[in-house]
């Protein structure tokens, strides 16, 4: 049995990928209930992607709001106006950034696995644990009572001050950033138009995108350094001092302050993601700058890597090495997250004179001149979206056809569709040309399904190579590329892949 401790998004989204797959667990959050705050606002392209393997992306994305347009601000005057829908381009079949607040995220997530006749063990709190030999022995309190119980594996998915990371030892090095920052969601004078507002001042920025389901905006930003000591005067923290500043930034009147918080920010990450039969997802492993939006979509990420693994060795004979791939996977790029992306946008929100001269003369110059660069635009949304997201150093990384290499996220074609077979959440062989009747054999022999494309421009300009034969791996990211009969059938012995598993060959132009 495993255990997924903490029912925050990262650990309701690996319940889902364990629930899916028809994998016992159990779940526990020591609240009460899901999460009220709504904290992460901005869903990217990628997690979409793999909540579409779920068949839920459509649903997700009418929750909340596509985000289409960046709107620049600078010192309560406008700009520019950069489309963001034209940015991704062909990458994606989500090429935009949702609005979709946390609290109806997990309410949501919380609903679907419902839905699969699974409950959160609310109140339920992991105090203890110790990773033996064969298994965790692991202390639980609930109802006042303490219980320990024995799991095969355990999932630490509670969040920056993980318990089951302090249990195992394991060091979470890193910093504080210096600043400040609030997040409030109010409602605005004015209309609340389906854009991201980055508004910069001189002293402050503050985001502001539109929560759906509340009618309200949502706005995150820096608290000036004069006015930290007002703002955080009483333990639920005062919108008021900021009121003028906030107003002049976003150009609007703040009518009614639905919930408001502040907050400071950490980036670390952990020693290790793995322990034995213990791994760290989300926020336990790895913390980051709320400015790129990237923390709670790299901990979904964590979830879905970590979701067919578990279920392939937990319950499907798969060899435990495939486990041992999570770590080097998510790690590197929790640290690049640090080391790149958080470091940039947390340039943009630094105070002093760097940060200000940042915000007011180069991001306001450069930003509308560098995104209407096509190749930029592309770069730009490759990088935040985390479509580009790959695992070259990885045990599961074989080969590469084309410009495509193990580890790869599978690149996306509009007219294949060649995502919908990845609904299966199976391995898959993909072709784009003619099949190699040995690899057709050996796919048949093994269960594994091969879809089939016709050869086409699009897929030679996204970097196919012509007949060759890609395995894709159940999170949609190529295993081995430039598959032959041998390599192939050595790739699924050398991981003990589904042994068991039959499944039908199936798909477009099945061959
Ligand atoms: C104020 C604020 C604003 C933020 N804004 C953004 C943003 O704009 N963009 C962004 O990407 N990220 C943002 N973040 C970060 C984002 O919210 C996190 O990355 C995300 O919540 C991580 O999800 P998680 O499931 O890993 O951890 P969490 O959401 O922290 O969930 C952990 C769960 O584990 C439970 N738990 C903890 N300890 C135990 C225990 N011992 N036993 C049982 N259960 C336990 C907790 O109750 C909780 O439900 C923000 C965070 C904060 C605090």
């Amino acid at each position: 049995m495993i255990l997924i401790a903490g029912a925050g998004p990262t650990g309701l989204v690996l319940a889902l990928g364990l629930a899916r797959r028809g994998i016992p667990f159990r779940i526990i959050d020591r609240r009460s209930g899901p999460g009220m705050a709504s904290r992460a606002i901005a869903v990217h392209a990628r997690t979409l992607e793999l909540y579409d393997q779920f068949g839920l992306a459509e649903d997700i994305i009418a929750g909340g709001v596509r985000i289409e347009t960046i709107r620049l601000r600078e010192a309560g005057r406008a700009v520019a106006a950069i489309d963001i829908a034209g940015m991704g381009g062909d990458l994606s079949p989500f090429p935009f950034l949702l609005s979709y607040p946390q609290d109806d995220h997990e309410r949501f997530l919380a609903a679907e696995l419902a839905r699969l006749g699974v409950t959160v063990a609310w109140n339920t709190e992991l105090r203890d644990l110790c990773d033996g030999a064969e298994d965790v022995a692991v202390t639980l309190r609930h109802g006042g009572r303490e219980e320990t119980q024995r799991y095969a594996w355990v999932a630490g998915c509670d969040g920056s001050h993980s318990r089951v990371r302090e249990a195992l030892g394991i060091d979470f090095a890193g910093g504080r950033y210096d600043q400040l920052f609030y997040v409030a969601d109010v409602r605005l004078s004015g209309a609340t138009p389906p854009e991201l507002v980055m508004n910069l001042g001189a002293r402050s920025f503050a985001l502001r995108m539109p929560v759906r389901s509340q009618g309200s905006s949502r706005v995150v930003g820096l608290v000036p350094a004069a006015a930290a000591a007002a703002v955080t005067a009483t333990p639920a923290g005062d919108f008021e001092p900021l009121r003028r500043e906030v107003e002049g930034l976003l150009g609007a009147k703040v009518e009614a302050v639905h919930w408001f918080s502040t907050y400071r920010v950490d980036h670390r990450v952990a020693a290790r993601f793995r322990h034995g039969h213990c791994f760290l997802l989300g926020d336990a492993g790895h913390v980051h700058s709320p400015a790129g939006g990237q923390g709670m979509n790299t901990g979904i990420g964590d979830a879905m890597n970590l979701a067919w693994k578990l279920a392939g060795v937990g319950c499907r004979g798969a060899c435990p090495s495939l486990l041992d791939s999570y770590e080097p996977e998510r790690m590197a790029f929790a640290q690049s997250l640090v080391a790149t992306t958080d470091r940039v946008f947390q340039a943009v929100v630094s105070p002093g004179v760097a940060g200000t001269a940042l915000r007011l003369l180069i991001v306001p110059i450069l930003f509308p001149v560098l995104t209407s660069i096509g190749v930029l635009q592309r770069t730009l949304f490759e990088t935040v979206s985390q479509v580009k997201l790959h695992y070259p150093a990885s045990p599961l990384s074989r080969g590469s056809a084309g410009e495509i290499a193990g580890g790869d996220r599978l690149p996306w074609l509009a007219d294949a569709d060649n995502f919908a077979p990845l609904r299966s959440l199976s391995w898959q062989v993909h072709v784009h040309g003619e099949v190699d009747p040995q690899v057709y054999a050996v796919a048949r022999r093994l269960g594994i399904a091969l879809h089939l494309w016709p050869w086409g421009e699009a897929a030679e300009a996204a970097g196919y190579a012509r007949n060759a034969h890609y395995l894709v791996r159940p999170d949609g990211h190529v295993g081995l590329a430039g598959a032959d009969a041998g390599s192939l059938a050595g790739y699924v012995a050398a991981f003990k892949l589904d042994p068991t598993r039959r499944l039908p060959l199936a798909g477009p132009g099945s061959a």
